[in-house]
């Protein structure tokens, strides 16, 4: 399962992600991550039993967490099945199928870059 990680100004320097691995024992994947000085967004993939303990590891240590679980959303009225969503997703989140495109969002990791180039302005993330 995927969760998306808000990390705030004055914890973004600690190492909340290390921590909650160690503490939960958790197999954690980070898909995306950006970071600077002052705060953060992170994506991890979580095995599914664990999920809940590491969202509330993360919930204890101060940092907002949201489950992913239709992280882009298609307007069905404008979508032509141009499939430029297809090529530039890096995670392979939409294809052909019978010349139409279709989506899995479980693969999606929230980078924005299908929003940015679907010629129909399509795609929106859902974002909380
Ligand atoms: S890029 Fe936009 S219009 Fe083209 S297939 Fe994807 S969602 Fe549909
Ligand atoms: S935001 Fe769009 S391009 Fe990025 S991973 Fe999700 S579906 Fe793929």
């Amino acid at each position: 399962m995927k969760l998306m990680l808000h990390v705030a100004p004055g914890i973004v320097r600690y190492p909340v992600v290390a921590s909650v691995i160690l503490e939960t024992g958790a197999l954690v994947n980070i898909e995306r991550a950006s970071i600077d000085a002052v705060s953060g967004e992170i994506v991890l993939e979580v095995p599914a039993e664990k999920c809940q303990e590491v969202i509330e590891a993360f919930q204890k240590r101060g940092v907002k967490v949201m489950l992913l679980e239709i992280p882009v959303v298609r307007d069905e009225n404008e979508c032509v099945h141009c499939g430029a969503c297809v090529s530039i997703c890096p995670t392979g989140t939409f294809r052909f199928e019978d010349w139409r495109v279709v989506a899995d969002s479980g693969k999606c990791i929230q980078c924005g870059a299908c929003v940015v180039g679907c010629p129909q302005r399509a795609l929106k993330l859902v974002l909380k």
